[in-house]
């Protein structure tokens, strides 16, 4: 059983999103676990058809007057059980900070969500050989004052910030080799055996490639989560 988490983005108006959802239904799934994060505003629908629901993004304020923002607890209250934080889009987009990310992931916590804490390097830090530096430093941030039961209930992704959307991926190797630092890091720090998911460009063409890498709990799809023949395709290589 692998995690396949569709983080659908800012994408599909809601006429687009009703046809998709209906084609989802018919997805087979083949035993994975799938979990979709669609846009906020089409939360209640994913969930009123049963799928799992995460949501792309959390408050890291507990409530109040922050306009246009959607607390943990709101999400607790619809039925979502995870959430991506970290993402490089809003690293970058919305300069979240490791201790922005932490404050959400806290929250997330004591909601019951599961957090999908995105880390990852931009290709001038795989340049520059920095790779395990960068993701040292994403994971001590956002684990700040997390007790074991806590990281218990997180996930990782892995995403190279210059595979995201590019079409490029890592090789299996080089997602190895950073998985298991991640894998070993963590269970040094907190003896947990940490989830980890890859993402960045996967489709049904390089899926054969993903697959074979050691280690890896599931993937998280961003472009491809779109077309639903095309995760078919990817789901029968599984
Ligand atoms: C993502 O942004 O989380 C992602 C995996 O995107 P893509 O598959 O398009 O690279």
């Amino acid at each position: 059983m692998k995690y396949i988490v569709l983080n659908h983005k800012m994408n599909m108006d809601y006429k687009t999103m009703k046809i998709y959802l209906e084609q989802l239904k018919k997805l087979d799934t083949k035993g994975n676990k799938l979990i979709v994060c669609p846009s906020d505003i089409y939360l209640t629908n994913f969930l009123e058809a049963q799928f799992i629901v995460g949501s792309q993004n959390a408050s890291s304020n507990k409530d109040g007057a922050y306009t246009g923002e959607v607390s943990a607890a709101q999400l607790r209250s619809l039925g979502v059980k995870y959430t991506l934080v970290g993402h490089s889009e809003r690293r970058k987009y919305f300069k979240e900070s490791n201790q922005e990310i932490n404050k959400k992931i806290r929250l997330l916590l004591l909601n019951k969500i599961k957090p999908i804490l995105c880390v990852g390097e931009s290709l001038n830090e795989k340049n520059s050989d920095s790779t395990k530096e960068v993701i040292f430093k994403q994971l001590k941030g956002a684990f700040d004052k997390l007790s074991k039961k806590n990281v218990d209930n997180l996930i990782i992704a892995y995403e190279p910030v210059w595979a995201i959307g590019s079409g490029n991926i890592p090789t299996k190797e080089e997602i190895e080799t950073v998985i298991s630092y991640i894998k070993d890091l963590i269970f040094q720090n907190f003896n947990v055996n940490i989830k980890i998911l890859y993402g960045g460009s996967v489709n049904e063409k390089n899926i054969d490639i993903i697959n074979q890498v050691q280690g890896l709990d599931g993937y998280l799809l961003g472009t491809v989560s779109l077309d639903i023949e095309k995760m078919r395709v990817l789901i029968d290589k599984l």
